[in-house]
């Protein structure tokens, strides 16, 4: 229990003239002001004697208070305090010192008030004491410190230093160290800490320049501090400089500049570096470990994580210092449920708050990540005190585990909650509309974030661009990334993505340039967005530079993402010699996406061979899709093998497997009408049947043949065509037509690929009725215009 607390001394009557023989007091066990007392030998004595003050010696009476304020009794040392007759500027900086470490500013400023009151001078003591307590006003006090004549004294001086440092007030700062006439190691450490932190690294780096030839030593801190800069600069040289300096000029390794060296070799990703000194380190503190396990953890070095953190466990480091949060942020990234729930039943076990930040946010992040969502809803749920960073994690997890209605409800829950979002909350909730393909919700998303301020973030940014794409708006999409004030390589992969979408694979490659220009360097993405831009193009020759350049020229390991876009380019262009050989060369197990895209190159090159092989692989690893039956039959009613093709819908029907049955929605008004084929619920189906029907005359007209491979099950040649007519991306789109202005785009999402048939009806209405059409189907984007479709009917 905290001692009940004492009365502010602001209260206080300005000479005490009470009279102290009504105050108790009890004498500390231990008068020493060098030993700390133990809270339990500080506790009042049973016995509280009822004389007077032992002393009216101010030295004595200064050891006692500071007994007491060590110990942490605090109404000990001010029962004492208002006994005392007499106190100097040190009993007063006592008081100061044990109310400013029980973390009560305000107490400790009015002490400062009482003690100017009082008439007594401060000391040197007093003044830093002041300027390190929090809230404190480094601009008010600077005058006191120079009327008090400390405005040259180095020790005052460097605390006012590291003061307006440490308040983010660096020109001020700069000021007091150019206006020293004396300073020392401490003034220049202070200094360089106040450059880096502000991320003036150079100043930094020459501070500690002109340190080294004003002959100074430098100290652990200086050390520690520059290897900070040379980390944040991620300059290898310097920092291996300063490593050889820490070992020419000290005779015994300090753990706490080993910890900087380990942050420093961390952060320039030398791990093996920074393996061997912590090998060799005489010494590790909790910090070591965190360093060393946090950047395994960023490494993904599941194993080497672990087995430190074993290590930590055993060697009986305080339980409160394990890195948790690096642990649980592991488990997610691998991601590693198993290690995951480890860690979260040590911490239920050690009864460590897993329900407050940080540790909450990680558990929400690590089970979102593995996919257990439930997990981490009731992490959520349970949390008390949600801050906007756990709102943040679960609309997070819900966007990553695809519940992006949900993700966007408990967004506007966040909101209700009064909680301000930030740059990734909304990056998360753009990602949800743009998935949802809520082009509505997208653009005020977009106006609520100019309206906050986040506009300029890059990551918000970089969202809008992928947001205005996936809703089939690309004009708006590169609008936003022109406009972008500053670009990092999420805002160039979300671009370059957007005109691989469209199918546009000059310009995705034109993009691809510039980000090398601006001196951004691609990655796994990057890479993925050009191939899949090349395949959609059928640029074989352009994929295989692409992808060889990403092997070996950029060192990145191929997903078997890259090698299925490969694979798929190669099969559209009619490669098949080199489709084979990337199934060998690829160190993955093919998967049903590989197998439909050959399946579906083999359809648009006639290669029944492979067609038959593809198929049987997707027979045995998804039985239940009909897709594979529909693309081979096809093949073979192209081909003229009527009887093959009758076959395989009939081992389709005894198998039971159906057509998933296909749906298309479109949103106008902010609303969103969904259709699915031959659907007769839409209150304005007649009106939908009958401007299909005057289309319908109009293509007749130019010389439109419907293509009933396309319409599968039905046996019956009208109701085939019957069928055929009122797919569902027709009837969206004739719905469109009737409810929008002319000349309004229209924009339709679907489940499937747009089939032939559909393929061919919206390329003659785009020209009939000459609009611009966009159709996000479940493989790519078609952009209909007089006509012709962005796809150059390439699928
Ligand atoms: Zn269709
Ligand atoms: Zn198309």
């Amino acid at each position: 229990m905290p001692p009940p607390p004492p009365p502010s001394p602001s209260s206080l009557p300005r000479h005490s003239t009470l009279s102290w023989s009504r105050w108790t007091w009890t004498p500390p066990p231990i008068a020493s002001t060098s030993t700390p007392l133990s809270p339990a030998a500080a506790a009042p004595a049973p016995a509280r004697c009822s004389t007077k003050c032992p002393t009216e010696n101010v030295f004595s009476l200064n050891r006692i208070l500071s007994g007491y304020s060590k110990s942490g009794d605090l109404s000990a040392a001010h029962d004492l305090f208002l006994a005392s007759p007499h106190r100097n500027a040190v009993t007063w900086t006592i008081m100061m010192s044990a109310h400013a470490a029980a973390g009560r500013g305000s107490d400790a400023f009015s002490f400062f008030r009482g003690m100017l009151r009082d008439g007594v001078t401060p000391d040197r003591v007093t003044v830093s004491t002041v300027l390190n307590l929090p809230g404190c006003s480094v601009p008010c006090l600077h005058p006191f410190a120079i009327k008090f004549g400390f405005d040259t004294n180095v020790f005052v001086c460097n605390t006012l230093l590291d003061a307006y440092c440490k308040h983010g007030l660096l020109a001020a700062g700069r000021r007091v160290f150019l206006e020293m006439p004396n300073k020392d190691s401490v003034t220049y450490n202070a200094m360089m800490t106040g450059c880096s932190k502000e991320g003036l690294q150079t100043e930094a780096l020459e501070l500690f320049a002109a340190m080294r030839r004003a002959g100074l030593p430098a100290s652990h801190f200086t050390f520690s501090s520059i290897l900070s800069v040379a980390a944040a600069m991620a300059h290898l040289h310097i920092g291996c400089q300063v490593h050889a300096l820490v070992v020419r000029s000290t005779s015994e390794s300090n753990v706490f500049v080993n910890n900087s060296l380990l942050d420093f070799y961390s952060k320039c990703d030398r791990l093996g570096d920074m393996r061997r000194l912590f090998d060799e380190m005489p010494e590790r503190d909790n910090v070591s470990y965190n360093v060393v396990i946090a950047s395994y953890a960023w490494n993904q070095c599941a194993g080497t994580v672990l087995r430190l953190f074993r290590e930590m466990q055993k060697l009986g480091f305080v339980r409160q210092a394990l890195p948790y949060a690096s642990t649980l942020s592991l488990a997610g990234s691998l991601p590693h449920v198993q290690i995951g729930k480890q860690i979260h039943a040590q911490l239920i076990l050690l009864g460590l708050a897993s329900d407050e930040d940080p540790l909450g946010n990680a558990l929400i992040d690590m089970y979102s990540k593995c996919g257990m969502l439930d997990h981490a809803k009731s992490s959520f749920f349970n949390k008390s005190g949600k801050s906007a960073i756990s709102w943040t994690a679960m609309i997070t997890g819900y966007v990553q585990n695809g519940q992006h209605e949900k993700a966007l409800r408990l967004f506007c829950d966040m909101r209700r909650a009064g909680l301000s979002p930030d740059r990734v909350t909304f990056s998360s909730v753009i990602k949800a509309s743009s998935s949802l393909a809520m082009i509505g919700l997208g653009r005020q998303l977009h106006s609520y974030l100019i309206r906050s301020g986040h506009r300029s973030s890059v990551f918000s940014g970089s969202a809008l661009v992928d947001m205005y794409a996936k809703c089939g708006c690309l004009d708006e999409s590169l609008q936003t990334f022109d406009e972008m004030p500053e670009r990092n390589s999420i805002s160039w992969n979300a671009v370059i993505s957007a005109y691989a979408h469209y199918g546009q694979a000059k310009n995705a490659i034109k993009m691809f340039e510039g980000m090398l220009y601006c001196g951004f360097n691609p990655d796994s993405v990057t890479f993925l967005s050009v191939l899949a831009a090349c395949s959609r193009n059928g640029l074989a020759d352009e994929c295989r530079k692409y992808f060889d350049l990403m092997k070996h020229h950029y060192n990145i390991c191929p997903w078997k993402e890259h090698y299925s876009c490969v694979i798929d380019t190669f099969g559209r262009a009619g490669c098949f010699s080199d489709v084979q050989k990337m199934l060998v060369e690829m160190p993955f197990k093919s998967d049903p996406i590989i197998w439909t895209s050959i399946l579906h190159s083999c359809r648009i090159h006639g290669n029944q061979d492979l067609a038959r092989v593809a198929a049987d692989k997707l027979f045995s690893m998804e039985p239940t899709d009909a897709t594979p039956y529909v693309i081979l039959s096809n093949i073979y009613a192209k081909a003229g093998l009527w009887e093959d093709a009758a076959h395989v819908k009939k081992i389709m029907r005894d198998k039971g497997v159906r057509k998933e049955s296909g749906y298309s929605w479109v949103e106008i008004k902010q609303k969103i009408y969904s259709f699915s084929s031959n659907d007769q619920t839409n209150p304005m189906i007649d009106e939908i049947k009958d401007e299909l029907e005057r289309l319908y005359k109009e293509m007749d007209k130019q010389g439109y043949k419907p293509n009933t491979s396309c319409a599968l099950h039905l046996v019956d040649d009208e109701l085939k065509l019957e069928s055929l007519k009122y797919h569902s991306e027709k009837l969206a789109i004739a719905f469109a037509l009737i409810n929008t202005q002319p000349g309004t785009p229209i924009r339709i999402m679907k489940n499937l690929t747009t089939c032939l048939d559909c393929h061919a009806v919206i390329k003659m209405i785009s020209k009939i009725v000459n609009r611009d059409i966009v159709v996000r189907d479940s493989r790519r984007f078609h952009h209909f215009k007089d006509g012709v479709c962005s796809c150059g009917d390439y699928w």
